[in-house]
């Protein structure tokens, strides 16, 4: 994979890009809201565009997967530009999955999916994953120029989104001293960058250490298997439709707090890339005053369905540095329901 970052490169990087893979027709994909941003990269493809299509949808729905990729084939396209946050790059990563053409993405937001192998799809309201190297794009631009019109508020849970991707990767079970060097750094720059992007939204240097930060946290991500943070948030999402970046923003402090006492050395990875000595108080600390929901009842989660999340999330077998029991998840959810400052074990142990 190829990584570029400075400003104004969405406009002059892609149609480099494009024509070092031998593309002469690629389709620019992304959402309705990026449509403005998607046109400015078709219009500097200028011949090698074979159209915009701007239908990506949170979580892939796999009914506009399957419209994408016929739009795809019916303009002959021989490659795929994806302009915009996780879900444009998403549906990129449909198409490339589906016809198997070459992805380029152009990341608005910090979700750091444009670094793994990773695919989603939803039906009938369940999400399914799968990894293929298919899918990993081949040409990823960072253009901060494209985030300065990310509201504080995405940018501070996209960001935490991208720290809980390091977060985990730190104490999985195939983590490796690349991954470990790369989650921590990838922690500092983008706990700096929130810091800074929280005073001045439209400061192209913090912006840039932003996306550098989430290249990182994702190029983590990509590199391990998630536990027990990323699991519950994938049933927030897929089944009770909570918002993908403020649900990591609102569960990360309690999955931590939860698996601080099994993985000593990654909570001092994350306690020197944040500079505290409370991991989960300070997680919690950079969404504050940035106007981001605190709490899963915030997000409208009904308290009902916290027992009914907590059957589903130790329903599966993943990885995880702490041993997962149908309690102790729901302790968890508790918590971030209630959500007050994480207690480093006193809310789990008993
Ligand atoms: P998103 O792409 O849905 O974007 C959130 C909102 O922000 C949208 O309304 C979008 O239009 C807007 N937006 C994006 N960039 C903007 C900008 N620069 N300025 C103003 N508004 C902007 O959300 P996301 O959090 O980036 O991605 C979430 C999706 O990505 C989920 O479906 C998640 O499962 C997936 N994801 C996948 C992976 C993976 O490895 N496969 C990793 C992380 C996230």
């Amino acid at each position: 994979m190829r990584v570029v970052l400075r400003p104004g490169a969405a406009l002059t990087a892609v149609p480099d890009e494009a024509e070092r893979l031998g593309l002469r027709r690629v389709l620019v994909v992304c959402g309705p809201r990026g449509e403005e941003a998607a046109r400015g990269v078709a219009d500097a493809l200028g011949a090698a565009c074979a159209g915009l299509h701007a239908e990506a949808r949170m979580h892939v729905p796999v009914e506009v997967a399957e419209r994408a990729v016929e739009v795809a084939r019916d303009s002959g396209a021989d490659g795929c530009v994806a302009v915009g946050g996780g879900s444009a790059i998403g549906l990129g990563k449909a198409i490339a999955l589906r016809t198997g053409l070459p992805l380029l993405a152009v990341p608005s937001t910090y979700s750091g999916s444009e670094m793994t192998p990773v695919w989603g799809l939803t039906e009938r309201g369940a999400k399914r994953t799968g990894r293929d190297p298919a899918v990993l794009p081949r040409a990823v631009v960072y253009d901060p120029e494209l985030t300065l019109s990310l509201p504080v508020a995405l940018s501070v849970t996209s960001g935490v989104n991208a720290i809980a991707h390091a977060a985990e990767a730190l104490y999985a079970p195939d983590t490796s001293p690349l991954v470990s060097l790369t989650a921590e750094e990838g922690v500092r720059a983008m706990a700096g960058a929130l810091t800074a992007l929280a005073a001045a939204p439209r400061d192209l240097d913090a912006r840039g250490r932003a996306l550098y930060g989430a290249w990182l946290c994702g190029a983590a991500l990509g590199a391990t298997t998630m536990g027990l943070h990323h699991k519950l948030c994938h049933v927030l999402g897929g089944t009770f439709g909570l918002p993908h970046a403020e649900t990591h923003t609102v569960v990360l402090p309690y999955a931590l707090a939860y698996n601080a006492p099994a993985a000593p050395e990654a909570m001092a990875a994350l306690g020197r890339a944040l500079d505290a000595d409370d991991v989960p108080g300070a997680v919690r600390d950079l969404a504050a005053g940035a106007g981001v929901p605190r709490s899963l009842a915030e997000l409208g989660l009904a308290e009902a369905d916290l027992a009914v999340a907590a059957r589903m999330a130790v329903g599966q077998a993943y990885p995880n540095p702490r041993e997962i029991t149908e309690e102790g998840v729901l302790d968890v959810l508790r918590a971030a329901y209630e959500g007050d400052r994480p207690q480093l074990n006193s809310t789990i142990e008993r």
